[in-house]
């Protein structure tokens, strides 16, 4: 996917919707696309949905495709038990538009340079969706990052979710559904994205030319997420399952505090920048130490090796599978997870890789 942005006259950037695409285009998430195309066929999609699920899944993409799906000109339609009942063609002036978010019938609501969408916003888009519309069948209005809502646009919005203008629908795009008010979700049936599986991003990477062994490093780091595995460039993926997996046979190696926090410094590699960057990176490390862990999981119940995230490192794995089978492995991962959420709550680099390595 690229990403193409303008610049408006008043130096604003424009970005243009990253290819939206028809429903047989989103990767994995069969059965909620499928759930979404029969809604729109059979005309009882509700009209006010939460598409919560982790960052980077496509939750965006399949609120486009299902835009795309309402208003297309010349949809594809099928009978065939196992196929979509209803799809965008893809190439009518609608869907073009919509791919291009320059249809006047699909608002998209996201958080300004504030990180907060602030109740204008909302006022102007309950405003615009009060109106038939324009040229499509349905006017879709997607917000997205809805948790970045404050209160009072939650509120403002609150009445267009219960009683919406007929023929809108309204999408709130989250990663964090419990920010929002509970007043807010208790009227939006709620589809719950799940993260993808690393079949499904290996087989997208693929699709966007990267090698089979690349596809397969990077997905088995991405932690679900195929947006983090294209916005990663795959080489540093790959660096960080590398650290974690020497941190992993380092503190192996030695019960010695000191040694243990001595290693620690490894763990914190090419951190230093200070602040949001040097968490990302400890994070990008502790995600692939989380992944090695599953995998040693697996290897030490003798699961299918076909289900290992990292198979091209098995020999490696074979190695930690001594120390960390059964219980230690189990409390490493939590420990790990534990560091993740710390980090999630700005704690220091330094702080959590110190705690961590004497966790393992
Ligand atoms: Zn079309």
């Amino acid at each position: 996917m690229s990403h193409a942005a303008i610049i408006a006259a008043n130096g604003d950037t424009i970005h243009l919707e990253r290819s939206a695409m028809p429903f047989r285009d989103v990767v994995g998430h069969r059965r909620l696309v499928g759930l979404l195309s029969r809604s729109v066929r059979r005309e009882s999609l509700p009209p006010s949905l939460i598409f919560a699920g982790p960052d980077g899944v496509g939750k965006r993409l399949a609120a486009l495709a299902t835009a795309q799906a309402l208003n297309c000109i010349a949809p594809l339609v099928s009978d065939v038990p196992e196929q979509m009942e209803i799809d965008a063609c893809g190439v009518c002036a609608a869907c073009t538009r919509i791919a291009r978010n320059v249809h006047p019938d699909i608002l998209i609501v996201e958080p300004g340079d504030n990180g907060s969408i602030k109740i204008d916003q909302v006022r102007e888009i309950v405003e615009r969706a009060a109106y038939r519309p324009f040229e499509g069948r349905r006017r879709v209005v997607i917000v997205d990052q809805a948790d970045a809502l404050v209160p009072a646009a939650q509120n403002a919005l609150l009445k267009t979710l219960e009683e919406p203008p007929s023929a809108s629908v309204f999408i709130l795009i989250t990663s964090r559904p419990d920010v929002l008010l509970p007043t807010v979700r208790s009227r939006c049936p709620r589809l719950s994205f799940r993260p993808l599986g690393p079949a499904d991003i290996a087989a997208a990477l693929e699709a966007r030319g990267h090698s089979e062994a690349e596809a397969r490093a990077v997905a088995a780091t991405a932690d679900g997420s195929l947006g983090r595995a294209l916005e990663a460039h795959a080489g540093e993926l790959v660096e960080a399952r590398e650290v974690a997996q020497q941190a992993l046979a380092d503190a192996a190696a030695s019960d010695d505090p000191r040694r243990r926090i001595e290693g620690a410094k490894n763990l914190l590699a090419k951190t230093g920048a200070g602040g949001a960057s040097d968490r990302e990176q400890l994070a990008s490390h502790l995600r692939a130490m989380e992944s090695l862990l599953r995998d040693v999981e697996l290897l030490s119940t003798r699961a299918d090796v076909r289900a290992l995230a990292n198979p091209d490192v098995q020999p490696a794995l074979e190695r930690l599978v001594r120390t960390y089978e059964g219980e230690r492995g189990m409390r490493a991962f939590t420990a790990v997870d534990r560091a993740l959420m710390a980090l999630d709550r700005n704690a220091g680099v330094k702080i959590v890789a110190d705690w961590l390595v004497l966790q393992l």
